[in-house]
């Protein structure tokens, strides 16, 4: 588990201890910031049979599953009947599934633990999905659990979420998220990742928009002036242009599968790769670097380094 985990797993240990866990909760933060994790680790909390608790440090405990007992079993092979996920394959999940979802717990449970369900993306429910939900929030069964992950709780139900306890997953920002993803040794390319965008909203929203447009730009040349405006106008731009590098020469190099609009090889990436980065540099280590000029430049350069590796 990350250590940003640890203090939710603490507290929500606490309130199952106490028998004090609400009916429905709901997980937020930015993609990936771990609330499909915390949801996994606390559905099979509330379905094991021989939970034990582990301490970690300062009289904290965290409730753990056993992993052994039938129900951890079952619900590690996707098999435990008294679970039901809603994770949806297209970018909406309807009335249907939720209907589904209230049929569930009106059923009596097979093994006679806890009934929990888990639905992924809230966010991304209909309007007639989340009135549905709404409905089941409001009459709860007895020993039934609803969790709810999403990373754009703006997009949900005020109803929705205060009939829920809401868990804000934040995770740690700058170097203290390097440190953390160093320790867990995720991957090479780690340390250009995963930063203010990772932890706000609005930064996300404005790195996933300037992505696209530098994609269009690498393998179309469009959305030049956009690219230009972003290059020249954010703080952020020149570090999120080698991230997206990073990114497109991960993709091609197999460790992701992603769908890109890259037509561009691997020498050409590297070689843009190099430019932005040394503008990067120019851009933090020059005291008086008009901004303007060299986002143009920086254009100029990967526009000719595209254009002459295209004509051998
Ligand atoms: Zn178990």
């Amino acid at each position: 588990m990350n250590t940003w985990l640890l203090n939710i797993q603490q507290q929500l240990s606490r309130q199952i201890l106490a028998s004090k866990l609400p009916h429905a909760l709901l997980f937020a933060g930015v993609p990936n910031a771990g609330q499909e994790k915390l949801a996994d680790w606390l559905i099979n909390v509330l379905l094991c049979q021989a939970l034990h608790q582990e301490n970690v440090g300062h009289e904290q405990l965290i409730i753990q599953p056993c992993g052994q007992c039938k129900t951890c079993k079952l619900f590690l092979s996707s098999s435990y009947p008294d679970h039901l996920s809603i994770i949806s394959d297209k970018s909406t999940i309807g009335v249907d599934a939720i209907r589904k979802l209230s049929q569930f717990f009106e059923k009596t449970a097979h093994i006679g633990q806890a009934k929990t369900a888990l639905v992924n993306h809230a966010d991304q429910m209909t309007i007639s999905a989340a009135n549905a939900l709404l409905k089941t929030l409001e009459e709860p069964t007895s020993n039934s659990f609803i969790i709810l992950t999403t990373d754009r709780s703006d997009l949900l139900l005020p109803t929705i979420i205060s009939r829920c306890q809401r868990i804000e997953v934040r995770p740690p920002v700058g170097e203290k998220l390097l440190a953390e993803f160093n320790k867990q040794g995720d991957d090479a390319f780690v340390n250009l990742t995963h930063l203010n965008e990772l932890t706000d909203e609005g930064a996300a929203v404005a790195y996933n928009e300037f992505r696209a447009q530098v994609v269009q730009y690498l393998s179309a040349y469009q959305c030049r002036a956009e690219v230009l405006v972003t290059l020249a106008g954010h703080t952020d731009s020149f570090r999120w242009l080698e991230k997206v590098l990073v990114d497109l020469m991960r993709e091609q190099s197999g460790w992701k599968i992603a769908a890109s609009d890259s037509t561009l090889n691997k020498q050409q990436l590297w070689q843009i790769y190099s430019l932005a980065q040394a503008a990067n540099t120019k851009l933090k280590t020059l005291v008086q670097v008009n901004r303007q000029f060299l986002s143009e430049k920086l254009l100029a350069d990967i526009c000719f380094a595209i254009q002459n590796s295209g004509q051998k």
